[in-house]
């Protein structure tokens, strides 16, 4: 406090050696309004009802949680942290959006740490404005939210405040640059801090020559770590052991296995995340920086989110491989703290096992398997994962629904062949099919560098393309007859695969039924099932029709898709309106026709919807 306050558009953006943060000061906005608050997230700073819900309530969320007005006690600051963007050390990145105000601890004792994001710029923000538009605010608040409801470890999400000052992100194809609303998110975690935040104290970097800009000061480095160990690992007390290095060690292997966990979660619930850099991987374990994220609706393993991905590093099924080489970077950042033998063992001790245990264990109960554990059941969700592929089954409706399969013994809603209908209906269509298999690369290219490949390997992995050459080899054959296919033939070849897998489940099903009440079995294994299979995520359409309403002003929806979202394994949504309205600017610029289609919360994307990327 005693420090004076430097306005950051003033000092503006620089490099800001031997610090892990500057002092900040949010930059007002024009005319702050709230889009919306979670009730459960602020509940945890201890607000509570009548404090959250009116409008004059509302305009003191609004203000103070745009950073336009000064909450007693708070001290802004940014960050300062850097990372591997992409692979590549970067150097110095930090809060460059994102504002820390300070503390709050809870009348249990947990310690909340709150950020403002998109209020204005840092010493961090390089070439950026440090604001963020109503998109991308939605985006990431609801999904905070939504995370949570869902039993994934995140950062959650308080607030969404917009405001009338603008910023221009797209310029559109006719030259007029769009304006955007500048949006503040509040953002709520036990801490923001990353892997990124011990590689401040890089040497200078092979391949970029870059260095960290708190290079040399190892005291930073011990202190951070302290802090971290004893704040949020209280089951790792120095006092219990040695020396430093082995509860540095403690640390590390706690914090692999949780980061082994969280992506096991990811990939089954279908969320890939999108931008994976060390800088976006949290200390504790959370899921943060909600960018260009989505959750897949068709299954696909190569399921790339981020628009700017091309060579698809951060790609669905690459997801838990890139958490283990960022755990890889962490530990490098922690020498001499933890010597580099002992945190590479960790990893190669703990992470692939983790993750396989903590992944199978999941899927066994999206899939109902209750009493035996068997080692067949790797090979069943992989077998379950290829026919998703081929037959391009929606992935959150299709679990869903196998809870609806017909088990012998047992009196159920359908026959065998209605339920076959319901699953037919999750999968895609010819037309979508070959829509999705169609080579991203010029098959010439693709020849040319499959040439290269073989005479020179070396050569092939400078260009760095050998993912994405494979990528497009493996679609191309999976996908090769559809060419010549008809409609009928592909739905009686999704019919067959459906019915061959079926066949395999219901003999697990069977195994597990042996000496006991068939009934009771089903009975738990549907409940099983139905709290493990959301009905209702965050599909980008969802969240693009309440961006939609929100641009024109009208924030119901966003109200209501956050409520829908707090119960994603509900039946029945309990929000008040069943349908929403698709956009008709969206469905008139891509379907050329005005429609307003009106559909449950729970459809597959609708034709618009389909090629929706975010960057
Ligand atoms: P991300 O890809 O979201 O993790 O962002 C990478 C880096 O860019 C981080 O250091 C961010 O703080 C910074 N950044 C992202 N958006 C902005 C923005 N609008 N203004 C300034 N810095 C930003
Ligand atoms: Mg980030
Ligand atoms: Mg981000």
């Amino acid at each position: 406090r005693s420090l004076p306050l430097e306005p950051s558009r003033e000092s503006g953006s620089r490099q800001v050696p031997a610090a892990c943060f500057s002092r900040v000061r949010p930059a007002p906005v024009q005319r702050p309004r709230l889009v919306a608050c979670s009730l459960p997230a602020l509940g945890l700073l201890g607000l509570q009802g009548d404090e959250l819900q009116g409008s004059v309530q509302e305009q003191e969320l609004a203000d103070y949680f745009s950073g336009n007005r000064e909450l007693p006690g708070s001290e802004p600051a940014a960050h300062c942290y850097c990372g591997h963007q992409f692979g590549n050390f970067a150097g110095q990145l930090g809060d460059g959006a994102a504002m820390y105000l300070g503390e709050v601890v809870s009348s249990q004792g947990q310690r909340w740490e709150l950020q403002i994001k998109g209020a204005g710029p840092t010493p961090y923000s390089r070439q950026s404005d440090g604001r963020k538009v109503l998109r991308s605010s939605i985006r990431e608040f609801l999904c905070s939210e939504a995370m949570f409801h869902l039993g994934i470890p995140t950062t959650r999400g308080g607030t969404c405040v917009t405001s009338d000052s603008k910023v221009v992100r797209d310029v559109f194809y006719d030259g007029h640059p769009k304006y955007e609303k500048c949006t503040v998110v509040l953002r709520i975690a036990p801490t923001f801090l990353r892997f990124g935040s011990f590689e401040i104290f890089k040497p200078t970097d092979e391949y970029t020559g870059r260095k960290g800009p708190s290079c040399g000061r190892n005291d930073i480095r011990i202190q951070m770590l302290d802090y971290v160990v004893g704040t949020f690992y209280p089951e790792i007390q120095s006092a219990h052991f040695q020396n430093s290095v082995l509860r540095n060690a403690a640390f590390f292997r706690e914090l692999t296995k949780r980061t082994a966990r969280l992506v096991a979660e990811w990939q089954c619930v279908g969320f890939c995340h999108g931008v994976l850099n060390t800088d976006n991987m949290s200390i504790v374990g959370l899921t943060i920086d909600y960018g260009p994220f989505g959750f897949m609706d068709r299954f696909d393993p190569d399921y790339i989110c981020n628009g700017s991905d091309n060579r698809g590093r951060y790609a669905y099924n690459r997801q838990p491989e890139i958490c283990k080489w960022n755990l890889s970077k962490l530990a490098e950042a922690l020498v001499p703290e933890l010597p580099l033998e002992d945190s590479q063992s960790i990893i190669e001790e703990e992470y692939n096992t983790v993750f396989e245990q903590h992944y199978l264990q999941k899927m066994r109960k999206k899939l109902g398997l209750l009493r035996c554990e068997k080692a067949e059941d790797k090979e069943l969700v992989s077998e379950l994962l290829h026919v998703f592929q081929t037959t391009g089954a929606d992935f959150t409706n299709t679990f869903r629904l196998l809870s609806e399969f017909p088990v012998p013994g047992v009196s159920t809603h359908f026959t065998l062949e209605e339920f076959l209908e319901k699953l037919i209906a999750q999968c895609a269509s010819l037309e979508e099919l070959k829509l999705a298999s169609k080579p991203r690369m010029d098959p010439r290219q693709l020849s040319m560098l499959l040439a290269l490949s073989q005479s020179s390997s070396q050569l092939f992995d400078l260009l760095g393309n050998k993912e994405e050459i494979t990528r497009e080899l493996n679609r191309i054959e999976l996908f090769s007859e559809l060419e010549e296919m008809t409609n009928e033939e592909l739905l009686s070849k999704h019919r067959k695969a459906w019915t061959d897998w079926l066949q395999k489940y219901r003999s697990r099903l069977e195994a597990e039924a042996k000496d006991v009440d068939v009934a009771d079995l089903n009975t738990e294994r549907v409940k099983v099932m139905n709290s493990n299979n959301p009905k209702f995520i965050l599909r980008n359409y969802i969240a693009q029709n309440a961006i939609t309403a929100a641009e024109n002003g009208d924030f119901s929806e966003v109200r209501q898709v956050l409520k829908l979202l707090e119960h994603p394994y509900n039946e029945e949504p309990c929000v008040d309106n069943v349908v929403q309205e698709a956009p008709a600017e969206a469905t008139t610029t891509t379907c050329g026709s005005l429609s307003n289609e009106r559909m449950p919360y729970h459809s597959k994307p609708p034709d618009w919807a389909r090629k929706l990327l975010v960057t």
